[in-house]
């Protein structure tokens, strides 16, 4: 069985690595509108990234009417990309491909 799961909410996707998974994110999901800031960014990792690195936990609970459970999943879900994933491989393909 595949080890990674997409994750994103109605999407049953599961991949062999962290990269193909952010994307996966990036090129089969419509984009996030983030709804502290409205920007639109992709959906999975990097809406997730978005969120913590520009908002406060605060902001992101007010905007996505979120608790603590679903801060600290994502706050997982981030390290652990972070720890497994070569994102400088990921963006590099991503632009590649234009969809960065
Ligand atoms: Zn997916
Ligand atoms: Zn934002």
């Amino acid at each position: 069985m595949s080890r990674w799961k997409c994750g994103v909410e109605g999407c049953g996707g599961r991949f062999e690595d962290v990269e193909s998974v952010i994307i996966h994110q990036t090129t089969d999901h419509e984009r996030h509108e983030c709804k502290v800031c409205g920007t639109i960014v992709p959906e999975g990792y990097f809406a997730i990234r978005h969120a913590f690195d520009e908002h406060t936990r605060a902001e992101f609970v007010r905007a996505y009417e979120a608790d603590s459970t679903a801060v600290r999943i994502r706050e997982d879900v981030k390290a652990t990309v972070e720890e497994e994933a070569n994102l400088n491989n990921v963006v590099q393909t991503l632009r590649k491909q234009g969809a960065l």
